[in-house]
């Protein structure tokens, strides 16, 4: 004799338990709307540099301290010291690579970050 099989039910199903997600917490608002700076001299606070993927690789040697890297630098990364420039400030450096077009004697090239 063949077995009848019962029926499913909706009644044996079971229903699926709903998973109840807490509601997130609002982020705290880090930046201004826009990026605006609202402070006056604030951009020293700001390291630029971290997306930079070119550095300015600078030879002291060929340097003949003209400073027109320095005039040309729209980023203010090249320190100055006793009138003399100093190694590039790689922390606000964007790697745009105007200091070495700027520089006549070669002094500085462009080189790939490695990170
Ligand atoms: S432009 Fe070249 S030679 Fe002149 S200060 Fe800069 S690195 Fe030195
Ligand atoms: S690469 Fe651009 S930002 Fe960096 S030191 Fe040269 S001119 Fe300034």
């Amino acid at each position: 004799m063949r077995k009848i099989k019962k029926k499913t039910t909706t009644k044996s199903i079971k229903p699926v338990k709903k998973i109840k997600s807490k509601p997130k917490k609002k982020q705290e608002l880090k930046i201004s709307v826009g990026a605006a700076v609202l402070t006056p001299g604030s951009s020293i606070k700001h390291k630029t540099g971290d997306w930079r993927s070119m550095y300015p690789d600078w030879d002291k040697k060929k340097c003949t301290q003209c400073m027109a890297c320095w005039m040309y630098c729209p980023d203010d990364s090249i320190p100055v010291k006793n009138k003399k420039r100093i190694e590039t400030d790689l922390d606000f450096c964007k790697g745009c690579g105007i200091c070495a077009k700027e520089c006549i004697f070669g002094a500085i090239e462009m080189k790939k970050e490695k990170k």
